[in-house]
This record gives C-alpha cells, sequence and structure tokens, in this order.
C-alpha cells in the first residue's frame, strides 16, 4: 500500500503546483490530461504486476542464493488433470503448492483430501474466481475468501494463510480484504503462460530457461502442456542442481494459520 500512497502523494503534489501555475500563466489543459494518462497507467501496472507490491506486500521468491526453486499450480482441483499431475509430482516425490478455487474443493473434496495428504500444500484462490472479483467492495471479497478457506477447512481441517489473487491482480479493495483476514499473498517470479501455450516444448524452454535458485513458478491444473512436459521439466530441475521444495519451506512462511 506504501507505493500507491507515494504515488498517490507525488501526483496530488505535482497537480497542485500545475494549478498554481495556471493560475498565472494559463497553460494548456493538456498539461491536464497528460498528468491523468500518467497516472492511469501506473495504477493499471499496479494492479497488473504483482510482484511491483504497489497496493500490498506480496511474496514472490525465496532466498536467491539456495538452490531451491518451487512450483505451484492454480486454479484446481480439477478431475483428471489434478489427478495426473499428482500421479508425475508424488512418483517424482516432489511437493508443490495448489492455489484451489473454493467451489471446486466444495464440488471434490476428495480430490482436495489426495492432494493435501500427498503432502501438497493448500492455498485460497478466492471462491469464483470471478472476471469482477477484483471489482467487488472489499467486504464481498473477505466473505468470498472466507467461503474458500470453510471448504478447505471441511476437508484438510486447516486455514490457508496464502492467498493468491485471481488472474495476479491487485486494487485497493483486494489489499483491504486480504489485510482483514490476515493472509499473505503469494506471487510468483516465473509465469508460465501455460495457459496460452499449447506446445509443451515450448513451455519447458520458457520456465527453465533462466531457472534459478529462489524461484517460484506459476503453473495451472488444468494446462495441457503443463501436463505434458511436467515429468522433463522435474528431470532437468535435477540435472540443474535444483530442488524443488515446497513453497512455504522456501518463503520460510507459515502454510496454515
Ligand atoms: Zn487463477
Amino acid at each position: 500500500m506504501l507505493k500507491a500512497r507515494t504515488i498517490n502523494i507525488i501526483f496530488l503534489a505535482i497537480l497542485v503546483i500545475l494549478v498554481a501555475f495556471d493560475s498565472t500563466n494559463n497553460i494548456s489543459r493538456w498539461w491536464y490530461a497528460l498528468l491523468v494518462i500518467i497516472y492511469l497507467n501506473i495504477q493499471v501496472y499496479g494492479a497488473s504486476v504483482l510482484s511491483a507490491e504497489f497496493f500490498l506486500p506480496v511474496i514472490f521468491k525465496g532466498d536467491r542464493n539456495s538452490n531451491k526453486i518451487a512450483i505451484t499450480f492454480d486454479d484446481g482441483p480439477i478431475p483428471v488433470m489434478t489427478e495426473k499431475i499428482l500421479d508425475i509430482l508424488n512418483a517424482h516425490k516432489v511437493p508443490a503448492a495448489f492455489f484451489c478455487i473454493g467451489n471446486r474443493v466444495h464440488d471434490y473434496p476428495a480430490l482436495t483430501k489426495r492432494i493435501h495428504d500427498s503432502g501438497h500444500l493448500i492455498g485460497n484462490h478466492s471462491y469464483w474466481h470471478g472476471a469482477m472479483f477484483d471489482l467487488q467492495s472489499p467486504d464481498k471479497i473477505a466473505r468470498e475468501l472466507a467461503d474458500t478457506d470453510t471448504a478447505i477447512q471441511k476437508v484438510i481441517n486447516k486455514k490457508p494463510n496464502f492467498f493468491r489473487p485471481p488472474f495476479g491482480v491487485t486494487n485497493p479493495m483486494v489489499a483491504s480484504a486480504v489485510k482483514r483476514r490476515g493472509y499473505k499473498t503469494i506471487g510468483w517470479s516465473i509465469r508460465s503462460f501455460d495457459t496460452m501455450t499449447k506446445n509443451g516444448n515450448i513451455l519447458l524452454e520458457r520456465v527453465t530457461q533462466s531457472l534459478k535458485g529462489g524461484d517460484v513458478i506459476l503453473f495451472h491444473d488444468y494446462s495441457r502442456a503443463t501436463l505434458e512436459m511436467l515429468p522433463q521439466f522435474l528431470e532437468q530441475v535435477a540435472s540443474l542442481g535444483l530442488k524443488i521444495v515446497r513453497i512455504d519451506e522456501l518463503v520460510k512462511e507459515k502454510a496454515y494459520a
């Protein structure tokens, strides 16, 4: 929130100077338009780039001097797809984090339990993951996050401490709800774009080309490209001398409240 507040103060100061200057020199209205355009661009950047930590603190990487990385899967649990991912992870004895959508946890409790019982972390990724999630009031956002916690708690008897914003978008309303409920907001350092890529080889190349200690990778349960390249990815990580740990271990924070 500090960064957003600082920007507001700076722009307010510029506006005051502009108005004062305008009162004696009668400047073009375009200067005001320019100020508004720059301000709005900064807000859009801050809302869409989670690691900018514009509206709230975000954890998006671990220690760069370690050889540890973490992998995360968003938007599950999804029958068949999540199960296949679990089969691969479990065969390689690799832990991961699953940022689950509340209504899917409600619909697929056995699969959610399997994620947890396999040693993977479960985080909160909203109840509906709706396109308008971020545009709701802080009250409604907080309620949706609470509903997701309840759904998860019913299955694993633990309350998530980690929250990942749908679409990675934040704003003052999301920041207020997150602060109220006390989550650690979790981002990523490598976005795989696996929902836009159909080719597993291209995806593998993209996520491994600059992979280094401390990285947190964002994947999705429903990506066929991720499923296709996952075994190769896990082998390549090992051959690079990197070790996959659960994200709570990587960032040294408690997974559950
Ligand atoms: Zn998502």
